[in-house]
Protein backbone atom coordinates (compact mmCIF):
# COMPACT_ATOMS: atom_id res chain seq x y z
CA UNK A 1 0.00 0.00 0.00
CA UNK A 2 1.09 3.13 -0.87
CA UNK A 3 1.40 5.74 2.17
CA UNK A 4 -0.86 8.76 1.80
CA UNK A 5 1.21 11.30 4.13
CA UNK A 6 3.72 10.05 1.64
CA UNK A 7 2.01 10.75 -1.65
CA UNK A 8 3.40 14.43 -2.52
CA UNK A 9 1.38 14.58 -5.86
CA UNK A 10 -2.01 13.22 -4.34
CA UNK A 11 -1.34 16.64 -2.05
CA UNK A 12 -0.78 18.81 -4.61
CA UNK A 13 -3.69 17.48 -6.70
CA UNK A 14 -6.04 17.61 -3.36
CA UNK A 15 -4.87 21.31 -2.99
CA UNK A 16 -5.39 22.37 -6.97
CA UNK A 17 -9.16 20.55 -6.25
CA UNK A 18 -10.12 22.85 -3.33
CA UNK A 19 -8.83 25.99 -5.60
CA UNK A 20 -10.87 24.74 -8.47
CA UNK A 21 -14.28 23.73 -5.98
CA UNK A 22 -14.13 27.39 -4.37
CA UNK A 23 -13.75 29.17 -7.69
CA UNK A 24 -16.50 26.84 -9.43
CA UNK A 25 -18.37 28.19 -5.72
CA UNK A 26 -18.20 31.58 -6.27
CA UNK A 27 -19.09 31.25 -9.46
CA UNK A 28 -22.20 29.55 -8.54
CA UNK A 29 -23.39 32.02 -6.13
CA UNK A 30 -22.51 34.60 -8.10
CA UNK A 31 -24.69 33.14 -10.88
CA UNK A 32 -27.39 32.44 -8.32
CA UNK A 33 -26.75 28.69 -9.42
CA UNK A 34 -26.91 25.84 -7.25
CA UNK A 35 -22.89 23.47 -7.00
CA UNK A 36 -25.05 20.84 -8.20
CA UNK A 37 -25.87 21.96 -10.89
CA UNK A 38 -22.51 22.23 -12.57
CA UNK A 39 -20.34 19.02 -12.97
CA UNK A 40 -16.44 19.73 -12.82
CA UNK A 41 -15.05 16.74 -15.83
CA UNK A 42 -11.20 16.57 -14.65
CA UNK A 43 -9.29 16.39 -17.89
CA UNK A 44 -5.91 13.96 -17.63
CA UNK A 45 -4.88 13.86 -20.99
CA UNK A 46 -0.64 13.04 -21.09
CA UNK A 47 -1.16 12.54 -16.98
CA UNK A 48 -0.88 9.06 -16.20
CA UNK A 49 -3.03 6.30 -14.72
CA UNK A 50 -1.89 6.45 -11.23
CA UNK A 51 -2.75 10.25 -11.47
CA UNK A 52 -6.59 9.40 -12.32
CA UNK A 53 -6.67 6.38 -9.22
CA UNK A 54 -5.79 9.75 -6.99
CA UNK A 55 -8.35 11.32 -8.77
CA UNK A 56 -10.51 8.96 -7.85
CA UNK A 57 -9.21 8.17 -4.23
CA UNK A 58 -10.47 12.20 -3.74
CA UNK A 59 -14.08 11.65 -5.04
CA UNK A 60 -13.53 12.48 -8.71
CA UNK A 61 -15.90 10.40 -10.90
CA UNK A 62 -15.96 12.11 -13.79
CA UNK A 63 -12.63 12.54 -16.04
CA UNK A 64 -11.77 13.10 -19.85
CA UNK A 65 -9.50 12.13 -22.17
CA UNK A 66 -8.94 13.40 -26.12
CA UNK A 67 -6.65 10.87 -27.89
CA UNK A 68 -8.09 7.47 -28.54
CA UNK A 69 -4.94 5.40 -28.42
CA UNK A 70 -4.05 7.25 -25.02
CA UNK A 71 -7.82 7.19 -23.78
CA UNK A 72 -7.89 3.01 -24.77
CA UNK A 73 -5.21 2.38 -22.28
CA UNK A 74 -6.01 4.29 -19.57
CA UNK A 75 -9.31 3.29 -19.40
CA UNK A 76 -8.44 -0.82 -19.49
CA UNK A 77 -5.17 0.33 -16.99
CA UNK A 78 -7.85 1.81 -14.80
CA UNK A 79 -10.68 -0.72 -14.71
CA UNK A 80 -8.03 -3.56 -14.26
CA UNK A 81 -6.78 -1.47 -10.88
CA UNK A 82 -10.23 -2.47 -9.93
CA UNK A 83 -12.18 1.31 -10.46
CA UNK A 84 -15.25 0.55 -12.20
CA UNK A 85 -17.34 3.99 -11.29
CA UNK A 86 -15.68 6.15 -13.46
CA UNK A 87 -17.83 8.31 -15.81
CA UNK A 88 -15.19 8.58 -19.04
CA UNK A 89 -15.87 12.06 -21.04
CA UNK A 90 -14.17 11.75 -24.41
CA UNK A 91 -13.59 15.28 -25.07
CA UNK A 92 -10.97 15.89 -28.22
CA UNK A 93 -11.86 15.54 -32.27
CA UNK A 94 -12.97 12.07 -33.02
CA UNK A 95 -11.16 10.77 -36.20
CA UNK A 96 -13.96 8.49 -38.15
CA UNK A 97 -11.85 5.30 -37.83
CA UNK A 98 -11.82 5.47 -34.26
CA UNK A 99 -15.34 6.40 -33.43
CA UNK A 100 -15.95 2.20 -33.19
CA UNK A 101 -13.18 2.24 -30.61
CA UNK A 102 -14.12 5.37 -28.83
CA UNK A 103 -17.67 4.12 -28.18
CA UNK A 104 -16.79 0.70 -26.67
CA UNK A 105 -15.17 2.53 -23.82
CA UNK A 106 -16.49 6.32 -23.43
CA UNK A 107 -19.62 7.39 -21.75
CA UNK A 108 -20.20 10.09 -23.12
CA UNK A 109 -18.53 11.89 -26.29
CA UNK A 110 -18.48 15.73 -26.21
CA UNK A 111 -17.27 16.64 -29.60
CA UNK A 112 -19.53 15.08 -32.16
CA UNK A 113 -19.81 17.11 -34.92
CA UNK A 114 -20.76 15.58 -38.30
CA UNK A 115 -23.69 12.99 -39.09
CA UNK A 116 -21.47 10.91 -40.55
CA UNK A 117 -19.34 10.15 -37.16
CA UNK A 118 -22.56 9.40 -35.95
CA UNK A 119 -23.11 5.71 -37.82
CA UNK A 120 -19.27 5.27 -36.97
CA UNK A 121 -20.41 5.98 -33.25
CA UNK A 122 -23.64 4.32 -33.24
CA UNK A 123 -22.01 0.86 -34.60
CA UNK A 124 -19.45 0.60 -32.56
CA UNK A 125 -21.94 1.51 -29.07
CA UNK A 126 -24.23 -1.59 -30.34
CA UNK A 127 -21.44 -3.96 -30.84
CA UNK A 128 -20.18 -3.41 -27.64
CA UNK A 129 -23.60 -3.35 -26.31
CA UNK A 130 -23.42 -0.12 -24.56
CA UNK A 131 -25.16 3.52 -24.32
CA UNK A 132 -23.15 6.28 -25.22
CA UNK A 133 -24.25 9.65 -24.60
CA UNK A 134 -22.92 11.98 -27.51
CA UNK A 135 -23.17 16.37 -27.17
CA UNK A 136 -22.68 18.32 -30.79
CA UNK A 137 -19.60 20.00 -30.64
CA UNK A 138 -20.51 23.81 -31.91
CA UNK A 139 -18.10 26.14 -33.65
CA UNK A 140 -18.51 29.65 -32.36
CA UNK A 141 -15.59 31.56 -33.95
CA UNK A 142 -17.06 33.99 -36.19
CA UNK A 143 -14.59 33.03 -38.92
CA UNK A 144 -14.40 28.86 -38.89
CA UNK A 145 -10.47 27.93 -39.82
CA UNK A 146 -9.67 24.17 -40.03
CA UNK A 147 -7.12 23.61 -37.29
CA UNK A 148 -8.24 20.73 -35.98
CA UNK A 149 -10.50 21.84 -32.92
CA UNK A 150 -13.66 20.72 -34.84
CA UNK A 151 -17.17 21.79 -34.04
CA UNK A 152 -20.23 22.21 -36.27
CA UNK A 153 -21.21 25.51 -37.30
CA UNK A 154 -24.36 27.13 -35.44
CA UNK A 155 -26.08 25.80 -38.73
CA UNK A 156 -25.58 22.34 -38.78
CA UNK A 157 -26.06 21.74 -34.98
CA UNK A 158 -30.00 20.26 -35.47
CA UNK A 159 -28.89 18.10 -38.06
CA UNK A 160 -26.34 16.35 -36.12
CA UNK A 161 -28.78 16.41 -33.19
CA UNK A 162 -31.52 14.52 -35.52
CA UNK A 163 -29.03 11.92 -36.62
CA UNK A 164 -27.69 11.05 -33.09
CA UNK A 165 -31.55 10.97 -31.60
CA UNK A 166 -32.36 8.88 -34.64
CA UNK A 167 -29.17 6.55 -33.83
CA UNK A 168 -29.14 3.01 -31.79
CA UNK A 169 -27.52 2.91 -28.33
CA UNK A 170 -26.69 6.96 -29.28
CA UNK A 171 -28.45 9.34 -26.69
CA UNK A 172 -28.12 13.04 -27.25
CA UNK A 173 -27.33 15.00 -24.27
CA UNK A 174 -27.17 18.14 -25.31
CA UNK A 175 -23.59 20.69 -26.70
CA UNK A 176 -20.47 20.99 -26.32
CA UNK A 177 -18.08 24.36 -26.96
CA UNK A 178 -14.21 25.18 -26.94
CA UNK A 179 -14.01 29.44 -26.38
CA UNK A 180 -12.00 31.10 -29.10
CA UNK A 181 -8.59 31.41 -28.34
CA UNK A 182 -8.90 35.35 -28.79
CA UNK A 183 -12.10 37.33 -27.58
CA UNK A 184 -14.57 37.26 -24.84
CA UNK A 185 -15.58 33.72 -24.23
CA UNK A 186 -18.31 34.85 -22.55
CA UNK A 187 -20.02 35.55 -26.09
CA UNK A 188 -19.56 32.04 -27.22
CA UNK A 189 -20.88 30.69 -24.13
CA UNK A 190 -24.05 33.14 -24.12
CA UNK A 191 -24.43 31.84 -27.91
CA UNK A 192 -23.93 28.19 -27.01
CA UNK A 193 -26.74 28.45 -24.24
CA UNK A 194 -29.20 30.02 -26.95
CA UNK A 195 -28.41 27.25 -29.01
CA UNK A 196 -28.52 24.50 -25.89
CA UNK A 197 -32.31 26.11 -25.36
CA UNK A 198 -33.41 26.09 -29.12
CA UNK A 199 -32.27 22.32 -28.90
CA UNK A 200 -33.99 21.88 -26.27
CA UNK A 201 -37.38 22.53 -27.72
CA UNK A 202 -37.29 19.57 -29.82
CA UNK A 203 -34.90 17.30 -27.67
CA UNK A 204 -36.54 17.99 -24.25
CA UNK A 205 -33.90 16.08 -22.53
CA UNK A 206 -30.84 17.17 -23.86
CA UNK A 207 -29.75 19.09 -20.89
CA UNK A 208 -25.81 18.86 -20.84
CA UNK A 209 -24.00 22.26 -21.76
CA UNK A 210 -20.48 21.39 -21.84
CA UNK A 211 -18.43 24.86 -21.63
CA UNK A 212 -15.11 26.44 -19.64
CA UNK A 213 -12.00 25.36 -19.17
CA UNK A 214 -9.42 26.02 -16.26
CA UNK A 215 -9.15 29.69 -17.64
CA UNK A 216 -12.85 30.72 -18.04
CA UNK A 217 -14.73 28.78 -16.24
CA UNK A 218 -16.05 31.77 -14.05
CA UNK A 219 -17.58 32.75 -17.21
CA UNK A 220 -18.96 29.47 -18.44
CA UNK A 221 -21.00 28.67 -15.00
CA UNK A 222 -22.17 32.67 -15.53
CA UNK A 223 -23.43 31.56 -19.19
CA UNK A 224 -25.23 28.34 -17.74
CA UNK A 225 -22.52 25.74 -18.10
CA UNK A 226 -23.41 22.69 -16.39
CA UNK A 227 -19.96 20.63 -17.18
CA UNK A 228 -17.30 22.15 -17.07
CA UNK A 229 -13.52 20.59 -18.65
CA UNK A 230 -10.90 21.57 -16.22
CA UNK A 231 -7.13 19.98 -17.18
CA UNK A 232 -4.11 22.35 -16.26
CA UNK A 233 -5.84 24.00 -13.00
CA UNK A 234 -6.09 20.41 -11.15
CA UNK A 235 -2.60 18.43 -12.76
CA UNK A 236 -0.63 21.28 -13.89
CA UNK A 237 0.82 22.42 -17.51
CA UNK A 238 1.32 19.35 -19.79
CA UNK A 239 4.25 18.92 -21.88
CA UNK A 240 3.50 20.34 -25.08
CA UNK A 241 2.67 18.15 -27.95
CA UNK A 242 5.19 17.50 -30.80
C1 LIG B 1 -7.41 19.75 -22.83
C2 LIG B 1 -8.83 20.13 -22.95
C3 LIG B 1 -9.49 20.76 -21.88
C4 LIG B 1 -8.80 21.16 -20.59
O1 LIG B 1 -8.12 22.36 -20.78
P1 LIG B 1 -7.34 23.11 -19.60
O2 LIG B 1 -7.10 24.47 -20.15
O3 LIG B 1 -6.09 22.34 -19.37
O4 LIG B 1 -8.23 23.12 -18.42
C5 LIG B 1 -10.84 21.05 -22.06
N1 LIG B 1 -11.50 20.74 -23.20
C6 LIG B 1 -10.89 20.12 -24.23
C7 LIG B 1 -11.67 19.83 -25.46
C8 LIG B 1 -9.53 19.80 -24.14
O5 LIG B 1 -8.93 19.20 -25.18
Amino acid sequence: MRDRSEDGRLAEIAANLERVEARVQAACLSAGRGRAEVTVVVVTKTFPVEDVVRLHELGIRDVGENRDGDAAAKVAAVRSAGLTDLRWHFVGQVQRNKATSVATYADVVHSVDRVRLVSALSRGAVAAGRLVDCLVQVDLRDLPVDDGRGGASPADVLSVAAAIDAAEHLTLGGVMTVAPVSGDPSRAFLRLAEIASQLRTTYGRAAVISAGMSDDLEAAVAAGATHLRVGTALLGSRPALG
